[in-house]
């Protein structure tokens, strides 16, 4: 065995109900006299519940999607304008984003509280969007030094958004165990991170209310960012990145359209990776549980029903192709691209790869 494992610095803490306490704890541990907290119009509520008793300076709520540069400037300048001396982020990924936005510029400390299960609180990775081009980067300025964990602020995460968002945290484990940085460490998390999100978000569509599978699928979340943010970006990532980027498409519904179809591109070349996915998911075949549990989620199928043109097809396969990372287990050619982006699109089940 040979391999280079980073751990990123974070605490984690965990516990359903105690978001309100730990934050208190967090920001009086850490001296933070003048707190911004960053949260979207939707998230506001949530935000003045459970950080309502915190020195708080300013509070934010102007977040949009993939943080455009103008909303991060406006939340830069307000940053300073109350001379604040630490992040406060309490929402989904585009809150996290903004908030990191803003640590990347003035490297203010992040608290983050996630309320989806996209991850981005427990990686170093920032994105900012520019007339419509998305750059992503990665600084240590940007990984929240704690993150807060209440699985009670995910309750009113609708049914639709958690099998999106928990099907965004699964690709993250699965595209993980093949990115340029995959290690056994990263691997392990991993199938743990598809265990527990296999376990909890059928529970979630179940009884969306209840809290022991918003349990397991956030703790799930959490691992499966953990290894993504270790391994790296995987062919995976790179097929959602051009996609969203290219058709504004929304970022969750996209990994959990595109997720079986690179498994099953990449499942024949890659023996492990394909025993690990199937032993998390407790089936015969990787390909074989996702479908099921895919299945048993009802989740989005098709690219075109969220608003993907089919004339892109093959500009987007273009694109990916030139975006492959090299470890990639299967050889990837513009025909698979191409078929691989078409299935995706239409919805297919059965995917004609040439090599397969
Ligand atoms: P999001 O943050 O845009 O949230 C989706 C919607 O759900 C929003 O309207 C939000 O207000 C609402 N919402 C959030 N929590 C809720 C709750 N508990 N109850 C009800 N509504 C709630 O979407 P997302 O999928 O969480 O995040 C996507 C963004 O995160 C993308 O921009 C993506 O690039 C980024 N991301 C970054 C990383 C990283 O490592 N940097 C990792 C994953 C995702």
């Amino acid at each position: 065995m040979r391999f280079v494992h980073d751990t990123l610095p974070q605490r984690i803490r965990f516990a359903s109900g105690e978001a309100a306490a730990h934050l208190a704890a967090e920001t009086t541990a850490r001296g933070c006299s003048r707190v911004m907290v960053i949260a979207a119009e939707s998230e506001k509520d949530t935000a003045r519940r459970v950080a309502g008793s915190l020195p708080v300076a300013v509070w934010h709520h102007e977040v949009a999607p993939h943080v455009p540069v103008e909303v991060a400037h406006r939340a830069r300048a307000a940053a300073a304008a109350h001379d604040v001396d630490a992040l406060v982020s309490v929402g989904g990924g585009s809150t996290t984003g903004l908030a990191k936005a803003v640590a990347l510029t003035t490297g203010l400390p992040i608290i983050a509280v996630p309320t989806t299960y996209a991850g981005s609180e427990a990686t170093d990775v920032w994105g900012l969007t520019d007339a419509n081009r998305k750059t992503t980067g990665t600084d240590a300025r940007v990984l929240p030094r704690t993150v807060v964990y209440d699985a009670s602020l995910t309750l009113t995460l609708p049914v639709r958004l958690s099998v999106a968002s928990g099907l965004n945290a699964l690709a993250h484990c699965v595209d993980a165990l093949w990115a340029p940085r995959a290690n056994p460490v990263n691997a392990a998390l991993a199938g743990e991170g598809i265990r527990a999100l296999n376990a909890g978000l059928p529970r979630v569509a179940d009884d969306p209310g209840g809290l022991p599978g918003r349990e397991q699928a956030l703790y799930g979340a959490y691992l499966s960012a953990v290894a993504f943010a270790s391994a790296g970006s995987g062919l995976h990532h790179k097929i959602c990145h051009v996609l969203g980027g290219m058709f504004d498409l929304p970022h969750a519904a996209t990994h959990a359209v595109v997720l079986p179809h690179v498994l099953a591109l990449n499942e024949s070349a890659a023996p492990e990776a394909e025993r690990r996915i199937a032993a998390a998911l407790h089936a015969p075949s990787a390909v074989t549980g996702l479908s099921k549990l895919r299945a048993r989620l009802a989740a989005p199928v098709a690219l075109r029903d969220h608003g993907m043109p089919e004339a892109g097809i093959g500009p987007a396969a273009e694109a990916v192709l030139s975006v492959v990372p090299p470890g990639n287990p299967a050889p990837v050619d513009i025909e698979s691209l191409t078929a691989l982006v078409r299935a995706a699109w239409a919805g297919t089940e059965e995917i004609p790869y040439p090599h397969r």
